[in-house]
This record gives C-alpha cells, structure tokens and sequence, in this order.
C-alpha cells in the first residue's frame, strides 16, 4: 500500500524552481531517507497531515520546540492575542520582560540574558562574547555536538589528539577553522591534553551537554564535570549549548540531569513556543561585555520579538508546571521499553536510548552510544528503510537516522502504544 504523495511531488518539484535543493534547510530534503519530502499543511496536537491529506504520529516535532505538541491552544492564543496589537515596534516590550523574568526565576545562573531570533544566533553571541570577554581566540568543540550553522563551529576534527579543526563547509575562511579545536566526545584524556597545550589560549569551550544533534550520545557525569574543572582552572568561558535540551530534559535543561553550572547557557527551540526565537545568558560579570552595556557588538531587529516572546511564555509556562516532565518521561520510557523489549525477544541488534522526552534508535548492540565516531555510518540504510516503513504505517519521524525523535504532552498513551506497536512490526519487516 502506497502512500499517496502527488501533492507533496508536485510542491517539491515548485520549491526545486524556488530554494536549492528544494528547501529552506538542508536535511528537510529527505536526501539521507530518499525519496521526496512531505509538505506539511495543518498540525493538530500529536499528529500532522500533509499535503495529501495523510495523517501521521509525529515524532519529529519541528525538530524539538514543539514540547506542547501542534496549535497548543495556550501558545494560539497568546500568538493571535500578541500580533493583533502589533507584530513587531523595534524598542522594548513588556512581553521581553515577562519571558525574561519566568526563565531567569527558574535557572538561578542566569544572572542576565538577551534574546535572539535563532540557535545559531545565540550561539554565535556567545562565542564571540567568550572571546571579548576573555581576549583569547581559541575555542573547544566536541566532535558529535552541533551548535547551528555559524562559521566557527562549522569545523571537522583534525589529526592527532588537541589539534586544530578544518572547516567542514566551503565559505569557512580555513584560517578561522584553525581557531577551534575539535575534541571526542566522552574522553578526559583528549581534553586534558587540549587544554595542557593551550590552556591559557582558550577562550571557552562549548558543548551540549545532551548530545542530540548526532545520535543522542549521552555523557559521563564524570567527563562533563572534568570540563567544567579545566574551564575553571585556565580561565576558559564554558557554554552550554541548551538549544535542544533546555526546557526539554527538566525546565533548567542540563542543569536538571547534572546539577553542574556553566558560565554561559544558549536557548533555542522550546523557548519560542515554536516561533523564531533564540537567547543566551549567563553570569553577569560576562554578560556586562555585551553592547550597550560593553564592547562587546551584538543586536537584532526582531530580536525580542513580542509575538514570539508571548509564544513563549504561553509554552513555558505549561512547562513549568507540577510533575510535566516526570509525565513526558513515563511517555517516552514507555515506548523505549515496549520496542527494546520486541527487538530483544527477537535478537536485533537495534535499541532505543533516551533521556526524559528526547529518545534516539540505533542498529547496533548495546545500550548508549556515546561518541559520533562509535556510529556506524552502514547502518544509516537500515534507518532509511525503518523511516520508510514507518511512514507507509502513519509514524512520521526524523528523515535522517542520526536526528533524535521527540515526545510532547500531546501524545497520549493510546498513541504511544500505536507508536510502538507500529516500531515493533516496521522492525519486523526491515531487519
Ligand atoms: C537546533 C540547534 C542549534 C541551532 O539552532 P537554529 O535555531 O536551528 O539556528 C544549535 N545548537 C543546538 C544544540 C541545536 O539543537
């Protein structure tokens, strides 16, 4: 049984006249699934319909700001009620306080903050905050981690341990490549040697402390803990790029899992109630660099939007109720345990790894994954297939087997079950 996708065929080949590749954003393109992308024309709750008229489970939700699923009335509401006063005045609004102040209530080390209009936005802020601040130029990375599209982060690892980056995108100057080292994941001994090289040359290290940009690589306590001791101890910025986890794993992202404070947090995703918004923050002896306050350049002319601030409030606000995220946990632990219990009875090689509402399948044995060279990239045809059979059975999830999967307050226990049903004999079918 065929899905019916002409609608979908025909705006794929309109757009393929209109952006490159067909999209706004290059992994929407279905290039690593194969075959052409759905477009999407209506969200209710848990579930998508597209421009056929197919309905699918959503387990991608807009990769991750949707935690209250599709059209929340709250955040509808907040968004109409906001835009019919004005979208947009370029100069301060209540709306940017009131977000501000519900976040900086709820995440003590976030002494001061600033909003932006995206992930890669943030980020970018705060790098070059970290080096204003500090006068260094050298920046850590973690091999596996994605921090957006901004040139600096946009590098592979070199060869050999605590060497310099190449850039892994042409229009990357390899000269500013050559300031970011890229270290693995998981692994006390490369950063040590990174920083007893460079030590006192490095202004900050990033990382997202859930890794679920590439594969969910969950990290020892013990090695997030280490870079927080060697930032402390040569003077180095540590950010914690929460664009995914943050709001999501607990309300104060990593902080919630771990317990351990970094100088500098970015945002994303979740934090706009699923409009165009982005923040950093941090302590405010480095907060204090950013213009006016210092000299430190860094501005938007949407930045603060009021829409997108009331958005927002609206979504974080449910987050940020009784018992949200032990519910959302149940949810996604259930399904983890239904598949990995089918895949076990069956002798697959494949398991479901997750922390709180963020969820990540691979085909391979064992239980965590927790260094982007430990993927094998062969396995990503067996994804391809699973994505397709999943699909053709009325789960939509990630076109892509190293993007994570997502559960929102939205999913009930009836469509986790279906979920997990519909995993169970799509795995049947492909391995
Ligand atoms: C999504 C993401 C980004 C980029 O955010 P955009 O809004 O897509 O620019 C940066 N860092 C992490 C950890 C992300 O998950």
């Amino acid at each position: 049984m065929a899905l019916k996708r002409e609608r979908s065929e025909q705006l794929f080949e309109q757009a393929q006249q209109l952006f490159p590749g067909g999209v706004n954003s290059p992994v929407r393109a279905f290039r690593s699934v194969g075959g052409t992308p759905l477009f999407f024309a209506r969200g209710e709750g848990a579930e998508v319909i597209d421009a056929d008229g197919n309905r699918f489970i959503d387990l991608c939700h807009s990769w991750g700001p949707l935690i209250l699923g599709h059209a929340h009335q709250a955040v509808v509401e907040a968004i109409t009620r906001t835009a019919a006063k004005g979208s947009t005045f370029g100069a301060p609004t209540e709306e940017e306080n009131m977000l501000a102040s519900f976040v900086m209530e709820r995440i003590p080390f976030i002494e001061r903050m600033r909003f932006v209009s995206s992930g890669t936005e943030a980020v970018m802020s705060a790098i070059r905050l970290a080096r204003g601040a500090t006068k260094r130029d050298l920046i850590i990375k973690f091999d596996g981690c994605y921090h957006g599209h901004f040139d600096s982060l946009l590098v592979n690892a070199g060869s050999g341990l605590a060497t310099f980056g190449t850039s892994s995108s042409a229009g990357v100057p390899e000269a500013l490549a050559q300031l970011t080292m890229v270290v693995p994941l998981n692994d006390e001994e490369a950063l040590e040697a990174a920083f007893a090289k460079h030590g006192g040359r490095i202004a900050g290290a990033i990382i997202e402390p859930v890794p679920a940009n590439n594969g969910l690589l969950l990290q020892d306590k013990s090695f997030l803990l280490k870079l927080r001791e060697l930032c402390t101890k040569h003077g180095s910025v540590l950010i914690f790029d929460e664009v995914i986890s943050g709001f999501r794993v607990g309300f104060a992202g990593s902080f919630c899992t771990y317990g351990i404070t970094p100088d500098l947090a970015t945002y994303g995703k979740i934090i706009g109630g699923g409009m165009p918004v982005g923040a950093y923050g941090g302590r405010h002896d480095l907060m204090k660099h950013i213009a006016p306050e210092g000299n430190v350049y860094q501005a938007g002319t949407l930045s603060g939007n009021p829409v997108a601030m009331a958005a927002g409030l609206a979504q974080v606000s449910e987050c940020a109720k009784g018992g949200f995220y032990m519910e959302l946990e149940r949810k996604t632990a259930s399904l983890c345990n239904s598949v990995n219990a089918h895949a076990k009875s069956k002798g697959y090689d494949y398991h479901i790894d997750h922390l709180g509402s963020i969820f990540w399948g691979f085909f391979a044995r064992g239980e965590h994954i927790q260094r982007a060279d430990a993927i094998d990239p062969a396995s990503m045809k067996s994804y391809a297939k699973l994505h397709a059979a999943l699909l053709e059975r009325g789960v939509y999830a990630a076109p892509s087997g190293y993007e994570v999967g997502f559960i929102s307050t939205a999913h009930t226990d009836e469509h986790i079950a279906r979920v997990a049903d519909t995993f169970c004999s799509a795995l049947d079918e492909v391995i």
